[in-house]
């Protein structure tokens, strides 16, 4: 059996790779160290009910349902869970709001993500200013940084890992290769032109009182002694700028539940997430050079979503069987 080569080791390498060695399947993984990796700086908050309408994305049940899985069966093998239950506060910006959540309690596909409605009095306890109130959500945290430093001493001491960048020539031409490359895939060749939207984001690490994660759209992950991660922020245009003085301020704003005097910044940093217009990820094999394959897409909801869609990539891989056509790169082929 040919090993499968992986270029990339995000958390889309990560689990895929996992995924495939699950599946009885040989891999080598290539990761080079880019700069603003995704997953260098994403939370990993699964969180269901998303944006001002507190909508469910699609396919969230089944997606955290294989969340869940991969998280359980690595932390089986590995003796490490990295995935945790949270209750996030979601902080409501006005009396609408309240209302919707309210309707999403009694809705069968996400009463099972939503809690009590906690009073301006019981959220100002915990830290936090809501005059509207706010809603516990079941929500879940990857500790990514956790899981990836994990994955990586394992792969290497299986001796599947090499530091390097993808180049043709020091491969068979028959090897599969699979492409995680996150924003990386503007540079490569062989997938051009496909609809990739990234945003640069920034997130914060502070210090401060609060213990509690929550989020007005703005979110705030309370970590080990005393300090927290607070972000995000989207910006389509200069993605390569890193950590900027506007970044900052805005997420400084709007962090506006938080007594924002009590809390030091301690870190800094940003990212670029690979997202695509039509806000699916882009899985599947190179019309016409068959060993090549893509893997990404994942914008801002890879923690819940590439399990999900790894699934899907062991399919292909190993029993030529098809991602659903919505996540298929061959959706962009006339
Ligand atoms: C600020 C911010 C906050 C976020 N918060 C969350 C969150 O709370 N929850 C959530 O689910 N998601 C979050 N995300 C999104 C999440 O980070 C991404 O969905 C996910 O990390 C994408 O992983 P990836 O592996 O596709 O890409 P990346 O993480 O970008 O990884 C790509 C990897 O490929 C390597 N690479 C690239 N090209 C090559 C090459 N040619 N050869 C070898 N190696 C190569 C790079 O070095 C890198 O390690 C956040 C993103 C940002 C920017």
């Amino acid at each position: 059996m040919k090993d499968i080569l992986i270029v990339g080791h995000g958390l889309a390498g990560a689990i895929l790779s996992h995924s495939l060695l699950q599946a009885g399947q040989r891999v080598v993984v290539l990761e080079g160290k880019m700069p603003f990796s995704a997953s260098s700086v994403a939370a990993g908050i699964i969180n269901p009910l998303i944006g001002p309408k507190l909508n469910l994305p699609p396919q969230m049940g089944d997606c955290l349902k294989e969340a869940v899985h991969f998280h359980q069966s690595f932390a089986e093998e590995y003796a490490q869970n990295h995935l945790e239950k949270i209750s996030l506060r979601r902080i409501f910006l006005s009396g609408q709001q309240r209302e919707i959540w309210k309707k999403r309690q009694t809705s069968s596909d996400s009463t099972a993500y939503t809690d009590s409605i906690e009073s301006e009095a019981k959220s100002s306890l915990l830290g936090l200013y809501s005059p509207h109130g706010s809603g516990v959500t079941h929500a879940h945290r990857l500790n990514v940084q956790g899981f990836l430093k994990q994955s990586k001493d394992i792969l290497k001491d299986k001796d599947l890992w090499m530091d390097a960048k993808f180049d043709p020539k020091d491969w068979a031409p028959s090897q599969k290769v699979v492409f995680c490359e996150g924003y990386g895939v503007l540079e490569n060749p062989w997938f051009q032109k496909l609809p990739f939207e990234p945003a640069q984001g920034e997130v914060l690490r502070v210090e401060g009182p609060c213990q509690v994660p929550a989020s007005n759209g703005t979110w705030y992950l309370p970590e080990k002694e005393n300090t927290a991660y607070a972000g995000s922020t989207w910006n389509h245009h200069q993605l390569e700028c890193g950590p900027t003085e506007r970044g900052k301020r805005t997420i400084l704003e709007n962090l506006s539940y938080l007594n924002i005097d009590q809390y030091r910044i301690v870190g800094h940093a940003s990212g670029i997430r690979s997202s695509t217009k039509d806000r699916f990820p882009i899985l599947g094999r190179h019309p016409k050079i068959s060993q090549y394959h893509l893997f990404n897409g994942f914008g801002s909801r890879g923690s819940t979503t590439i399990p999900f869609f790894a699934r899907q990539m062991v399919d292909l891989l190993t029993k030529n069987i098809p991602p659903s056509r919505k996540a298929c790169l061959s959706r962009f082929q006339t």
